[in-house]
Order: C-alpha cells, then structure tokens, then sequence
C-alpha cells in the first residue's frame, strides 16, 4: 500500500505522468492539482471550476481535461454513486473509509475505519499487489429509514 505522499511527490508523480505521455506542463494544470490538494472530502469538476483562482481563467473544460490525466495517473478516482453526477477523490493523504450510499435519497456518508483498513493492508492476494480498496455500504439513511418506518411516501 502506498505511503502518505508529499507534496513534492505529487507535483512529480504528475509531472512523470505528463512527460512520459508528451503532455504539456500548463500551470493551469498545477494550479488544478493545488486546488485538489487543499479540498477536503469528494468534489465534482464544478466545485474545483468554482474554487479556482481568478487569475487562471481556466475553463470547465480544462478542469475535465486534468481531471482526466490525474486520474490516469492514479492521483484521483472516480466515483459513480447511483445517478448522480460522478463524483472525485483524492487517493493521496486520506483516510480509509467506507462510504455509506443511501439507494433513498442518494446521500453519502463517509466512514474512517482502522479496522477494515489494518485487515486489508495485511492481506496477500496472490499474484496481485493491491494499490487501494474502495468500500460501498448501500442502504437507507436515518432519515429515509425513519419515513419508511412512518409510511411517509417520498416523491
Ligand atoms: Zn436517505
Ligand atoms: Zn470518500
């Protein structure tokens, strides 16, 4: 599994990842990777357009665009929870968790567990050298749970 990265190792991974693929090394680029750096928690392209700088000028293209290459690179991941629009996550400088999907609402609750991630970094697959888990726990919130319990029909 791999270690906490700096952010030096970042700036390098996806540098590697561009020079290797012939891409250029635009600051907007960087500038996008900074932006994810310092977001806390699952983001979607829109909220990394929302939150760059003025000065860049960058568009939601582009933002989809770099989206992309981090994501080849490994520095991201895609999640798709039911229909909603695909939501991202750093894969670098996080905690694992679970994440509760609501198959209701569609809400989202991420859960930290030491547990599950000490099990998992300690078992071998064979043949097979694992990188990361991703866990879904798909049911009801408190709240749809509750109005289920009531007979309250949601529209
Ligand atoms: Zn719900
Ligand atoms: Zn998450």
């Amino acid at each position: 599994m791999k270690e906490e990265n700096s952010h030096e190792d970042l700036i390098r991974t996806f540098t590697d990842y561009l020079v290797k693929n012939k891409y250029r090394k635009t600051r907007e680029r960087y500038a996008i990777l900074d932006c994810i750096y310092k977001h806390q928690g699952h983001f979607n392209a829109e909220l990394i357009y929302n939150q760059m700088p003025k000065e860049y000028q960058v568009s939601l293209a582009t933002v989809y665009n770099t989206l992309e290459l981090l994501q080849e690179c490994n520095l991201i991941v895609k999640h798709q929870f039911g229909e909603q629009m695909a939501q991202y996550e750093k894969t670098f400088g996080i905690i694992f968790h679970h994440h509760l999907v609501c198959t209701s609402c569609g809400k989202i609750r991420e859960v930290p567990d030491v547990t599950i991630s000490k099990l998992l970094q300690k078992k071998k697959i064979p043949r097979f050298e694992p990188s990361r888990y991703t866990l879904y726990v798909y049911g009801l919130c408190s709240k749809c749970s509750a109005q289920k319990k009531n007979g309250v029909k949601k529209l």
